[in-house]
């Protein structure tokens, strides 16, 4: 018999005794979720304001997402890819189809479809572009976030992400983050096998580049034979407004990475896309998940898309991300404490007047929970808002007038 825990405290305290302290979560303690809310095992109802990192923009336990689930979970969950399933190929023709690509490779976190894509640009660096053994070099950005491996993290700028992890893994050579002169410069090296960016960077605070810089990476990545890496493992799924942020510029990426949203939430399900001329370099035993494309993720991940699809999530985002800013905007007006908004669709921060190093912004989310609103800051004074998508405008209105009164009423001490 598993035990229950009964109130929050009693589960704060055993994930503090017995689980790794590698998070400082906001202390609730949630129990149950459904649509745009979630609830605390004493009851308190919330509006969820991070979608676990825009991974449920499809709102809690969706109801066909979950029938999906369970159906499927009755029948197979895991095969492993040493034999075929009848539903893998079914979701690799999915995604291939919705996002115009020749093949997909299932895999399961977003850092695993990162290694893949990495692996990916190595290899056809070697193969196709005649880069020397070994000598392959990946561009990266300042301020990027693409996971926790310890190759990801060898081209993370972030002090807390590397800090006591060394040795890092050598051929990532790392630029400004919408800065198309460097791009030019750093990509004219003919060892340059890829470029990596996320088209908004999340993790970093939710930082929108010029108008027209995605655009200028395509075009410099075709004139120099450099393969288009983007994460969209946050920014995919329509969480800015269009199924991908790529669209917004018309840009379509040699690797497309996703993950988050593709499962609406539900398990760990990524995926790289990419056409046969590169996805075809990896050949059998060269690279592969045990969990990676088991039926169960494939069924979810059909319906989680087809959900995106039927419900009109983009067209939701891109309006109600217009009235959010809007709001914010007006709500600058007011106060002091809050210096910027900043997104697109609902993928928005709000940026808080007090040093990265101060506890405003986590006092502010504090009194959001009091209020009945969860988000979470990201580096110090950013704060995320990032709503499951299916949120409806009156819901929107009810939780700006939450996250208002909240900074209104906030006294600095
Ligand atoms: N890439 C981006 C842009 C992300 O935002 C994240 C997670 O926040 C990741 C990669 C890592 O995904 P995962 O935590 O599933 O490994």
């Amino acid at each position: 018999m598993v035990e229950e825990v009964t109130n929050s405290r009693e589960a704060i305290l055993l994930e503090d005794q017995y689980g790794a302290h590698n998070y400082h979560p906001i202390p609730v303690v949630l129990t149950r979720g459904e649509g745009v809310f979630m609830w605390d095992v004493e009851g308190k109802r919330y509006y969820d304001f991070l979608s676990a990192y825009s991974a449920v923009n499809q709102g809690h336990c969706h109801p066909r997402i979950i029938q999906a689930l369970t159906d499927q979970a009755k029948e197979l969950t895991l095969t492993s890819r040493a034999f075929y399933n009848d539903k893998l190929g079914l979701a690799e023709k999915y995604v291939c189809e919705t996002f115009g690509y020749q093949k997909a490779l299932f895999m399961n976190s977003g850092a695993e479809a990162n290694e893949t894509a990495i692996k990916l640009a190595r290899k056809w660096g070697y193969t196709k572009k005649g880069i020397p053994d070994n000598e392959a070099v990946i561009v990266a950005v300042k301020k990027n976030f693409h996971g926790r491996t310890t190759t990801i993290i060898s081209a993370s700028t972030d002090p807390s992400a590397r800090k006591g992890f060394g040795p890092f893994m050598p051929g990532f050579e790392i630029i400004s983050y919408d800065d198309i002169a460097a791009m030019e410069h750093a990509l004219s090296n003919s060892n340059v096998c890829a470029l990596w960016i996320e088209p908004i960077q999340g993790e970093a605070g939710v930082y929108v580049p010029q108008e027209g810089y995605l655009k200028a990476a395509e075009s410099i990545c075709r004139k120099h034979n450099v393969l288009l890496m983007m994460d969209e493992i946050q920014t995919g799924i329509a969480r800015t407004g269009k199924m991908l942020a790529s669209d917004h510029e018309n840009v379509r990426p040699d690797l497309l990475i996703l993950g988050k949203a593709l499962s609406g939430g539900v398990l760990p399900v990524s995926v790289v896309l990419a056409d046969d001329d590169i996805m075809l370099v990896i050949q059998p035993g060269e690279h592969g998940s045990t969990f990676g494309g088991n039926p169960l993720a494939a069924v979810v991940c059909m319906e989680a898309l087809q959900v995106v699809k039927d419900e009109r999530l983009a067209e939701n985002a891109e309006r109600l991300g217009e009235i959010f800013r809007a709001r914010m905007k007006a709500l600058i007006q007011k106060t002091d404490l809050v210096t910027l908004v900043r997104g697109k669709g609902l993928l928005n921060a709000i940026v808080i007047n007090d040093s990265p190093k101060s506890d405003t912004a986590w006092k502010i989310c504090m009194a959001f929970k009091e209020n009945g609103l969860l988000a979470k800051p990201t580096h110090g004074n950013i704060i995320r808002l990032a709503p499951p998508l299916v949120i409806t405008e009156e819901q929107l209105h009810e939780c700006c007038d939450i996250i208002e009164k909240s900074i209104l009423e906030y006294r600095r001490s």
